[in-house]
């Protein structure tokens, strides 16, 4: 009897261990973007294409030009354009609500971080501490529905390679905004008029998180997000840090939209432009989803 349930019991040891042999082989390792089959490609890896991809970015620079006596531009760096792995990252990240993939985007923002960093320190030598990242804000609702902020996990990152600290309550979104793409000039001022705040515009000790002061007084800050379009809520946000007594040094974004000029030509073959950021004359490309058609596995390389 006894014999008997030992040989049971190995029978189903070994019925186990062939169950999770056949597991690996049914379920070999995918990219993380991709998804593509790559041997030994740990579950938070890149394959060699998207990998490579990432690693080889150059980063662009745009000087968003305002209106505010403060904050007469803003120099954003970003990552990439937006299209191909870039575009389909964020596509995934966003509508797929894959937030780990924010958090591999590592390779992608270290040249447009390490070209920021070397801007702060051409502009401010006497710069002791380095710059606290500050996420472009969602509104509660939509990071309900979503389940995280994107520019958050992007600012962690940031923060992580600028080695210095994403504070994501730094800012705040006070009502929830239309997109910014296809509207004048007057309209997309009045869509963010008023639409972002910052510890300054509360009562110290309210109710702004658990900030118990204004952190961003005479501290030099760095604005991130995912994508920058026409430049102007990145500018708004950074406006609204200013008021509140920070030196806005910076943005930072994983990738820039296309540009095209009042002609339709695009403008995406300069890495290096500057943009009114109130005025539409440069019409940023529509960062929506990608066609359904086009995404088919590894059509964006
Ligand atoms: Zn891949």
């Amino acid at each position: 009897m006894k014999e008997k349930e030992q040989r049971q019991r190995l029978l189903r040891s070994l019925r186990s261990v062939g169950h999770f042999i056949g597991q690996l082989l049914l379920e070999p390792a995918r990219c993380l973007l991709c998804g593509d089959n790559v041997a030994g490609l740990r579950p938070e890896d890149f394959c060699p294409l998207c990998a490579d991809f990432f690693a080889n970015l150059s980063p662009i620079k745009t000087t968003l030009l305002g209106d505010d006596p403060l904050l007469p531009n803003l120099v954003c760096f970003s990552g990439g354009f937006y299209e191909g792995p870039i575009q389909e990252a964020i596509y995934q990240i966003k509508y797929l609500k894959r937030p780990e993939l924010a958090l591999a985007m590592e390779a992608a923002m270290i040249p447009p971080a390490v070209s920021l960093a070397e801007h702060i320190r051409l502009q401010c030598q006497d710069q002791t501490k380095p710059p606290l990242i500050l996420p472009v804000p969602l509104h509660t609702t939509k990071k309900r529905e979503r389940g995280f902020n994107q520019a958050e996990l992007l600012g962690t990152v940031a923060a992580k390679i600028l080695k210095s600290r994403c504070e994501s309550g730094g800012l705040r979104r006070l009502r929830a905004t239309s997109p910014q793409f296809g509207l004048s000039r007057s309209a997309r001022r009045h869509n963010l008029d008023g639409a972002f705040a910052g510890p300054a515009h509360f009562p110290i000790g309210g109710n702004f998180g658990n900030l118990t002061k204004n952190i961003l007084a005479d501290r030099e800050v760095v604005i991130v997000d995912d994508v920058v379009t026409s430049g102007a809520t990145l500018y708004e946000c950074a406006r609204t840090a200013s008021a509140c007594g920070a030196r806005v040094v910076g943005a930072l974004t994983l990738a820039r939209a296309r540009w095209r000029d009042d002609k339709g030509r695009d403008e995406t073959n300069q890495r290096e432009m500057v943009s009114e950021t109130l005025v539409p004359a440069l019409s940023a490309e529509k960062c929506g989803p990608p066609d359904q058609s086009v995404r088919r596995r590894r059509a964006f390389f």
